[in-house]
């Protein structure tokens, strides 16, 4: 049985969790999550984050996780071994190693830009780290996380190159966590005002303060690319543009004309930028309500040959994906209509609960509603330094359909 320690040095007491006789199944296969059903019982009194050992019902050590008492995930597994000690040096090397399976990423010379943390999939629950340039954003989701917080400053201040880092914990999922929003400087200088992620040829604004996420969607990146591949010559809707990555790309390779459509004027302000950073014309900008304005569009027999359609997340759990499916429908529906014949459509989910199955009927409903005749041609997919361990598929969250319409 492994030597108990308490994760402060006030109390004598071991910390145990004791799960419910069979909930060690999913554990044996290396799956990190125990939920509030699974636990039997929890002694010695852990605060919140406080590492803990899990034991199945027949006493069996089953290795350490963080507790997380506020949130339905009452435990994520940091390790499988219960003979490796959670401490600093331990916290230090998962992101150490988690940012080195990056290094073939960020050495291609083709971005400067990318997630070297991402949660469970790199085994560090509640760790997100993004980094642009010399500079390093994190967000802290997890009150497992939250408690290493200046240990995972100092190991992400510690890597080559990194000269800022700068927390922006203000996503909604702190709330389930019972953890308050924390946004700031942790180490090193102030980020640039004008920090810029470079990616091939391009400049993107990365709005590390204000903006969404930490202020760009580098899970877009294959996207991206996947965008200048076909753009040229094209007449393109870019809806939910946010800061214009598309717009600018789209414009770049030759565009006939890009239209971009967003409710949030600050990130269409960014996209304007982005066109000049880039030396582009970003085209039309529409401030508004994507469902409204693509029914204006609709209703004035619009046509367009390459629509990007990347809605925000619709659906945060199961519960809400009934509404969810209706929504991307609508927004499928309406997108499908304004194709031009032969025109393409880049359409997305970055909903977890929403599965690449699932979300190719609710497409495959617009397109016969929209009476087209319409083709998968190509599939998109969270890229590289957004991992999916096979034990943990719940890391995947994001996919696409590239679609042609006769
Ligand atoms: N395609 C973008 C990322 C899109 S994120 C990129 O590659 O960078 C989703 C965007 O949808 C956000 O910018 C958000 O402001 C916008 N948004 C959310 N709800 C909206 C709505 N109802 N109408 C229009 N835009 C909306």
């Amino acid at each position: 049985m492994a030597d108990v320690r308490r994760a402060t040095a006030s109390s004598t007491q071991p910390l145990v969790l004791t799960l419910q006789p069979g909930r060690e199944r999913s554990l044996q296969r290396r799956h990190p999550w125990i939920f509030s059903g699974g636990v039997a019982r929890v002694e010695g009194a852990p605060r919140p984050g406080d590492t803990v050992l899990v034991r199945s019902a027949d006493g069996t050590d089953l290795g350490w996780a963080a507790y997380s008492p506020e949130s339905q995930i009452r435990a994520r597994m940091w390790t499988f071994d219960p003979d490796e000690t959670v401490d600093d040096d331990f916290v230090t090397a998962r992101v150490a190693a988690s940012a080195a399976r990056r290094a073939s990423l960020l050495g291609d010379g083709r971005t400067d830009s990318a997630r070297l943390v991402f949660s469970e999939a790199d085994g560090v629950p509640g760790l997100v780290a993004d980094r642009y340039g010399d500079t390093v954003v994190c967000q802290l989701t997890t009150v497992g996380a939250d408690s290493w917080r200046e240990v995972v400053a100092d190991a992400l201040a510690a890597l080559p190159g990194v000269t800022c880092v700068y927390e922006r914990s203000d996503a909604d999922v702190r709330d389930r966590e019972g953890l308050d929003a924390r946004v700031g400087l942790l180490r090193g200088h102030q980020p640039s005002p004008e920090l810029l992620a470079h990616e091939d040829a391009h400049r993107f604004a990365v709005d590390v303060t204000g903006g969404h996420k930490t202020g760009f969607y580098l899970d877009q990146r294959d996207a991206r690319r996947a965008v200048a591949q076909v753009a040229e010559g094209r007449r393109v809707l870019n809806v939910f543009s946010y800061t214009g990555a598309f717009s600018v790309i789209a414009a770049a390779r030759g565009a006939r004309s890009v239209t971009s459509v967003d409710s949030s004027g600050p990130a269409l302000a960014v996209a304007t930028r982005n066109g000049e950073l880039n030396g582009v014309d970003i085209g039309e900008l529409v401030e508004g309500d994507a469902f409204t304005v693509l029914r204006g569009l609709r209703d004035r027999a619009k046509q367009y040959d390459l629509v990007l359609l990347d809605p925000p997340k619709l659906a945060n759990t199961e519960r809400q994906l009934d509404k969810a499916t209706r929504a991307y429908k609508d927004l499928n529906l309406l997108a499908v209509k304004l194709l031009a014949p032969g025109g393409t459509l880049m359409t997305w989910s970055c909903s977890g609960a929403m599965s690449m199955d699932l979300f190719q009927k609710v497409v495959a409903g617009a397109a016969l509603d929209a009476k087209r005749e319409v083709r998968i041609v190509g599939r998109l997919h969270q890229p590289a330094d957004h991992p999916v361990p096979l034990a943990f598929p719940e890391a995947e969250y994001l996919k696409g359909l590239i679609l042609t319409a006769e």
